[in-house]
């Protein structure tokens, strides 16, 4: 009886561990959600432990796969970075502070750096904005090249926007942004930019020994997991034939007994002949005992084994399952001014996007540009930039409908999805827009400013793209900083 208790509690506890790990492995892989979920239902409907041990091992080499798959976008990535940097490197007039760091970066640190696929886009934008700045340097003559800086500084903040550094990191980050606006020249914006990869690989490494200490103490726990009910399973084996032989031994004492008694001749015969084998019997059932003991307590030692095994495994889980949460969330809100940022606007606008295409109904698309923003910069200096961006972002929200979504996209640009607005009535909340931020009081250095934004609006026509009817905003945003600024224009 408290064997079979035992094993019930073994199996509950078992259930209940692969329900969970079910759960924190969902989504990781096909294959490792359907073995997880054989192995649950093999649990629940009772079968023989040592039929788990080859379910078990699918599960090992599964996670053993994953782990390799990371580690080969890992190199990947290593690599495609590494032929950048050696490009780089063949470049002629690259600045004598920028080739050092990157020799650096790729003899040293590159080698200490592999990254999940998340990182790969971001880190292919910096490659990108490598070969724009090598673009720079190879072809274009130094009178000319300053027309194409404001645009890979404005994609370099957008970069810097994106991404989400914490602590130490952001505070690099802020300085770099300053930088960054900061500065005329290619160098310094190439040295920026080697700054921001440092940086972004950094975090990198810090997020892939978080991932991988993760994968390499779920496949521990398991392997030990798997330890213990094989060598609980033999134990039991063990025992039971154990017992099985003390049974035959007692039942054939008592049968020998009662052949023993009837052809006993005297009382003092029959006497001395139950005394002895009484004895004898007896040590038998303290041994019974004694065996029972020890297969309770060997029970116990491993059921408290497992369980500590698994509760530590799912403070683990519950750990990094919130730290990937948080980083999801965070991903999609821009730092400064805690709006949706550009990843945000892309999902939604394609969804919207996509609702379009079936229902029709109106929607409005518009981008606002806050006007001659550079120069606030440039007067009053970048943090005073960053609390002005932050004070607009909050006008902004503040006078849009519940229903309207709006996003950083990047520097000092915002983008607005009206849905259910048709450009015809648009006109006059947008207006209304505009007005608020021009109404902000700004006072800088006790100075009252006057801030005012530009805007451009168009509406989802049939056929469109939603390249093309982004395209269509930008010319009406175009038309309103051409003709003037603090103005809104649509364009059907
Ligand atoms: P325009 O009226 O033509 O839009 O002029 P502008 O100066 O606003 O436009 P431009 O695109 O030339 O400059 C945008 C400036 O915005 C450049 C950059 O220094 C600044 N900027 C972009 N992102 C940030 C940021 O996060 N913080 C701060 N403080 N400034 C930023
Ligand atoms: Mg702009
Ligand atoms: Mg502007």
């Amino acid at each position: 009886m408290v064997v079979e208790h035992a094993r019930k509690h073994q199996v509950d506890t078992l259930s209940n561990f692969a329900a969970k790990l079910s759960l924190s492995c969902k989504g990781m892989d096909i294959e490792l959600d359907n073995r997880l979920a054989k192995f649950r239902s093999a649990l629940t409907k009772g079968v023989d432990f040592e039929l788990f041990a080859p379910l078990i091992d699918d599960i090992l080499a599964l996670l053993k796969s994953q782990e390799a798959q990371q580690a080969t976008h890992q190199r990947e990535l290593h690599n495609s970075v590494l032929d950048a940097g050696k490009l780089l490197q063949k470049t002629k007039g690259l600045p004598d502070d920028a080739r050092r760091t990157l020799r650096h970066l790729l003899d040293h640190e590159l080698n200490n750096v592999q990254s999940t696929r998340d990182f790969i886009p971001l880190l292919n934008r910096l490659v990108t904005i490598y070969h724009q700045a090598l673009q720079v340097k190879l072809t274009i003559p130094v009178a000319q090249q300053a027309p194409v800086q404001p645009a890979l500084a404005k994609e370099l903040l957008n970069l810097a926007n994106d991404f989400v550094f914490e602590d130490e990191a952001a505070e690099q980050v802020k300085s770099i942004k300053n930088n960054i606006s900061e500065t005329d020249s290619v160098d310094d914006l190439l040295a920026a930019a080697i700054d921001i990869i440092k940086i972004i690989a950094g975090n990198i490494s810090k997020e892939r020994q978080s991932a991988q200490s993760f994968l390499v103490s779920l496949n521990q726990t398991l392997e030990e997991l798997h330890h213990s009910i094989v060598s609980t399973s033999k134990h039991s084996e063990a025992m039971g034939a154990e017992f099985d032989a003390l049974n035959k031994r007692i039942e054939g004492k008592i049968s020998n007994l009662t052949t023993q008694t009837q052809s006993a001749t005297s009382i003092s015969a029959l006497k001395a002949l139950v005394d002895n084998e009484l004895k004898s019997l007896s040590q038998d059932l303290i041994e019974k005992e004694r065996l029972e003991q020890q297969d309770r307590e060997m029970l116990l030692h491993n059921f408290q084994g497992i369980n500590q095994r698994i509760n530590s495994l799912e403070t683990k889980l519950s750990k990094y399952k919130k730290r990937l949460h948080e980083q999801r969330f965070k991903s999609l809100i821009d730092s400064l001014t805690k709006l949706p940022n550009r990843a945000a606007f892309d999902e939604r606008f394609n969804h919207e996007f996509h609702l379009f295409a079936v229902q029709e109904s109106d929607v409005t698309l518009v981008v606002i540009d806050v006007d001659h923003f550079k120069s606030i910069n440039d007067k009053y200096g970048h943090s005073a930039g960053d609390k002005t961006l932050q004070v607009i972002a909050k006008a902004l929200q503040m006078s849009i409908r519940k229903s309207d979504f709006i996003a950083r996209y990047g520097g000092e640009e915002f983008v607005l999805l009206m849905p259910g607005m048709s450009l015809e009535y648009a006109s006059q909340p947008l207006e209304k827009l505009r007005k608020a931020v021009k109404g902000i009081p700004f006072k800088f250095k006790d100075k009252q400013v006057e801030i005012t934004i530009s805007i451009g609006a168009t509406q989802f026509k049939k056929g469109d793209t939603p390249l093309s009817a982004f395209d269509r905003a930008d010319d009406a945003l175009y038309k309103a900083k051409n003709t003037g600024r603090d103005r809104l224009c649509v364009n059907k």
